[in-house]
């Protein structure tokens, strides 16, 4: 039998941008109910252990790791820092990032859900929505193999791939290239201490093998997920060359590729890299990782030219520094930096719909270009795009006037 539920607010997707929407929308007072499809939270960061969160600190050759931002997402990594017992990493181009653990990550979302007593749905996929004078009435999901209607008065988009729109036919913004998918595995057992050196002993094997026709020629595309190097075990992240397309089977096809390369590689690592002579292959992130999907359409497209400007705006939610980064299927990653010491805003347009009054986005779903969303899906981005999101919603459903929410916003998190 249909179970029938009333709600303020509705999260779809419990990623770093759905538990920060859904954690925002709950300070304001508001019941919040959120949908995941998996049994655990954290999205991206949990199911595909990506490892670092980057984005959360000025671009800048300064040793010290500034925060871009403050409030929820500050609060959240500092939290993750001291959980995972890490520090801030930075390159020489000017990046700071923070190494995280992934069960830490995972913690911290469940505490702030229950903390704020928001409901929660968990291995629970969207079946349909209804719209009805351009307002979203109600989603209706399959949780644990059981239909449920939830009406709701706002709803926020955190699924990473804009699956409201398309249930609700909403225009998309689709890629004609979607960025690479990776596959992060660990091998424990690793004989060398430092990373770096880690990382030139392992790019060099695999070269001499490439060239040496041992190995197919995208085997070089193998990365240290940096930070991760401890106690004698390292996260690789393999680039997949094959093409993310989103037709029927693609994701099932990436993964079964995914799972023959790290075969392949660990086992070629083992047999002929002395560093990993005693090691073995001890763990596989439970997902691909995909990293781009489709946008929502929003009152505003965030452009590559915004990004890389440095462009700033009044009604600015997030202040974001990362620089775009591209990752095709054929190559290395290639990246585009913006002015040092200097970042770019994301304004409260790419998180509200253009058509549907009541809806939100958040996260790697924001309206934004293909080269803007290269920048703008990292995680310290998806958190402060997730609370501003959720403020939005939240003042949407109480009938607030959006633009003292949005100052509000600002004096929080800017
Ligand atoms: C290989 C790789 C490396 C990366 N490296 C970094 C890095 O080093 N640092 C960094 O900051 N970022 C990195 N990123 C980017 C970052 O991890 C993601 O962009 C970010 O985590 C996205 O967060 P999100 O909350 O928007 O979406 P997601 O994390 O994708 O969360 C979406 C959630 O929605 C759920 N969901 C989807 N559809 C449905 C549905 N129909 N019903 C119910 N639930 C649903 C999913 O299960 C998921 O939990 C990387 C990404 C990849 C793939």
């Amino acid at each position: 039998m249909e179970t029938v539920l009333q709600t303020d607010v509705v999260v779809l997707g419990g990623g770093s941008a759905g538990v920060a929407a859904a954690v925002a929308a709950a300070r304001k007072g508001l019941q919040v109910m959120l949908i995941e499809r998996n049994s655990y939270l954290g999205g991206k960061a949990t199911t595909a252990e990506v490892g670092t969160i980057c984005g959360l600190y000025h671009f800048s050759k300064n040793e010290k790791s500034e925060y871009i931002v403050k409030g929820f997402t500050k609060e959240f990594a500092e939290e993750l820092r001291v959980q995972s017992n890490t520090s801030p990493l930075f390159s020489p181009e000017g990046v700071h990032y923070l190494p995280y653990q992934v069960e830490a990550f995972k913690e911290i979302c469940l505490n702030l859900i229950n903390e704020h007593k928001i409901g929660i749905y968990f291995n629970a996929v969207l079946e349909h929505v209804t719209v009805e004078d351009q307002q979203l009435k109600s989603v209706h999901i399959i949780a644990a193999g059981n239909p449920v209607t939830i009406n709701l008065h706002a709803l926020i988009d955190c699924s990473g791939d804009s699956v409201i729109s398309q249930a609700a036919n909403l225009p998309l913004i689709k890629s004609e290239n979607y960025q690479a998918a990776a596959q992060v595995f660990t091998m424990q057992g690793v004989a060398e201490e430092n990373e770096f050196k880690l990382g030139m002993i392992m790019m060099k094997a695999l070269r001499s093998a490439i060239d040496n026709n041992i190995l197919g020629d995208f085997y070089d595309r193998v990365y240290v997920v940096q930070g991760s190097l401890k106690n004698n075990c390292v996260n690789l992240k393999i680039g997949i060359p094959l093409a993310v397309t989103y037709a029927p089977g693609n994701l099932q096809e990436l993964r079964t590729v995914a799972l023959g390369f790290v075969e392949n590689l660990s086992q070629f690592l083992i047999k002929q890299v002395d560093a990993f002579k005693n090691a073995s292959l001890v763990h596989i992130a439970p997902e691909i990782g995909i990293r781009t999907g489709q946008r929502s359409t929003g009152k505003y497209l965030l452009t590559e030219e915004d990004v890389l400007s440095c462009k700033k705006f009044d009604n600015a939610i997030a202040n974001a520094s990362w620089p775009v980064e591209i990752w095709e299927q054929n190559r290395r990653v290639n990246i585009h930096y913006f002015t040092l010491d200097d970042y770019y805003q994301v304004p409260a347009g790419c998180l509200h719909s253009n058509t549907i009054g009541n809806l939100f986005f958040a996260g790697r779903n924001i309206s934004a270009t293909d080269g803007a969303i290269a920048s703008a899906r990292v995680m310290g981005i998806c958190l402060q795009t997730g609370y501003a999101a959720g403020c939005m919603a939240a003042a949407s459903a109480l009938d607030l006037p959006i633009g003292d929410t949005i100052r509000q916003i600002q004096n929080e998190q800017l």
